[in-house]
């Protein structure tokens, strides 16, 4: 990814979108890409100029931050580095870009999009509809589906590995990874729960297989935590690599907000499998 990140820099793209592992991965990802883009040092980043060190500490003049999750009032009681992501905020940021940008570039993160009011990602779609060469944009996500499809074919998307627990799991989410733990080991009726026409969503289907993912992952990695981890440190090696494709299909699945397959036919199939998995 870091990589990746430098030689995008050669010729930046106007809006770079970090979906995927948790919240602070994704911020550490967009420092790291302030400082590829505004370090002046000959190899960049050197991450201990004046700069560097400064975008890492959330300090940089040269960077605005928008965050959706913030409400107007904690914005105007308490100021910090990410101020809250609305339409007000968003027609400021136009103003400021319309500056000379004192480093190479401008740049602005946005984090926290779903939360916001529709005015908001619509201001940003605006300001992207008339690019200025000196703005660099980076949208922060857990998934690309949780924004607007115009703001994702407008980025470049970069995708990082699902492997670190995302704190935006919800209690609901928690809960089903618990009672599928004890599906597999024959103590609930996970395909009851799940069945009720009001029960599952797409949204809610999407969490649970990433929290799946992660455990998987985890248990993997040889550090089982949740029951749901407890119960897959049984599978053998062989047999958690096989559970982690099967994740990624079902996810693929569920990518498409247009898939043919609803997403309890997919995770159907899917408790099914790894219920099997476990027996074989
Ligand atoms: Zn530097």
């Amino acid at each position: 990814m870091i990589n990746r990140l430098q030689s995008l820099a050669r010729r930046p793209p106007q809006v770079l979108l970090f979906e995927g592992g948790n919240e602070e991965a994704r911020l550490e990802l967009a420092r790291y890409w302030a400082c590829v883009n505004l370090c002046a040092s000959a190899e960049r980043p050197c991450l201990a100029c004046v700069t560097c060190r400064s975008i890492l500490q959330d300090q940089c003049v040269e960077i605005r931050a928008l965050d959706g999750r913030i409400s107007s009032k904690d914005d105007e009681d308490n100021p910090g580095f990410f101020r809250t992501f609305n339409a007000e905020n968003a027609r400021d940021l136009k103003h400021w870009l319309g500056n000379f940008p004192k480093l190479r570039y401008h740049l602005v993160y946005i984090t926290g999009i779903a939360a916001s009011r529709p005015e908001a990602p619509n201001a940003l779609l605006k300001i992207l509809e008339e690019p200025s060469p000196s703005a660099l944009f980076v949208l922060l996500v857990p998934q690309r589906e949780q924004i607007l499809p115009t703001l994702v074919s407008r980025s470049l998307t970069l995708t990082l590995p699902y492997v670190q627990r995302d704190e935006a799991l919800s209690e609901d989410v928690d809960d089903l990874l618990k009672r599928f733990a004890a599906f597999l080991i024959g103590r609930e009726d996970f395909l009851g729960i799940i069945s009720p026409k009001s029960f599952l969503n797409l949204q809610l289907a999407r969490d649970f297989l990433l929290g799946c993912q992660n455990s998987l992952v985890h248990t993997l990695a040889g550090e089982p935590k949740t029951p749901l981890e407890d119960c897959l440190k049984n599978l053998s090696v062989q047999a958690l690599s096989q559970a982690i494709l099967w994740t990624q299909e079902a996810c693929e699945m569920l990518r498409n907000d247009l898939s043919p397959v609803s997403p309890l036919r997919v995770l159907e199939a899917y408790a099914m499998r790894l219920y099997l998995l476990g027996r074989s």
